[in-house]
């Protein structure tokens, strides 16, 4: 067995995500912190409301920034008891164009693993807000280097199988590469495909889930630049499984 086709994850895969949204969650913690009982570590109290919140909206809002600031702000009325000020709505609205307006910055070996992959066909496949994905792709600078881009609502099975069906993928030669065991790594699985894990320094609640046990198409690589070298070089992934 070969791999055709490699995907990508974008977001805290190929570069930086979850790191700027906990400054934002630090910002919503301190603005809520007030009207909370006190305990050992408000932050944390903070973002457990906020995740459960986060949680009930994501089937209307869906995963982005935006989804995540009307949360913020829905979870802070609450817990307030609607009598947070306008001024920390202000705030937490400004720093959801601040993050909009966020630079890309690309994780350390990203561009070296992507020159390393070129031989394969490169999927992108990332969730999110269409509008922020679109724009985080686009100023990323590397988004020629794909052969297809799909930016979906949710990563199940089924919205793989739809983007693999879309550019005449066998499953069974297609590796997922990212940061979330959840929606880069089951999904594909499930779907006969490979993955290859690749932790962020941190992973959003929402997205943790348990590695798989001894599957024989998982691999977990340190960095992107690992994975790269696990699916290009002497040590291939379809080798290693033989
Ligand atoms: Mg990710």
């Amino acid at each position: 067995m070969t791999i055709d086709w490699v995907g990508l994850d974008a977001d805290d895969t190929l570069w930086h995500n979850e790191s700027y949204f906990i400054t934002s969650y630090e910002l919503f913690a301190e603005i809520v912190a007030p009207y909370l009982a006190p305990t050992d570590d408000p932050y944390q109290a903070a973002h457990d409301l906020l995740i459960a919140t986060e949680i009930r909206n994501i089937p209307q809002f869906g995963y982005g920034i935006k989804g995540a600031t009307l949360s913020m702000i829905e979870c802070a009325l609450e817990i307030s008891h609607r009598t947070i000020p306008a001024e920390d709505v202000w705030r937490l609205v400004e720093r959801a164009k601040e993050m909009m307006a966020h630079p890309v910055e690309l994780l350390d070996g990203a561009l070296d693993a992507l020159d390393a992959l070129a031989c394969h066909r490169l999927m992108l496949v990332t969730k999110g807000d269409v509008m922020d994905q679109r724009r985080k792709i686009e100023h990323s600078g590397i988004a020629e280097r794909f052969d297809a881009i799909e930016i979906v609502h949710e990563k199940d099975p089924q919205t793989y199988a739809a983007a693999l069906d879309r550019h005449g993928v066998d499953p069974r030669r297609f590796v997922m590469v990212g940061n979330s065991l959840r929606s880069d790594i089951h999904p594909v699985l499930a779907l006969g495909g490979w993955g290859i894990h690749v932790p962020y320094e941190t992973t959003w609640a929402i997205e943790h889930a348990e590695a798989p046990e001894d599957h024989p198409r998982f691999r977990v690589a340190r960095s992107i630049t690992e994975a790269a070298e696990l699916i290009a070089g002497s040590g291939s992934i379809a080798a290693a499984a033989d």
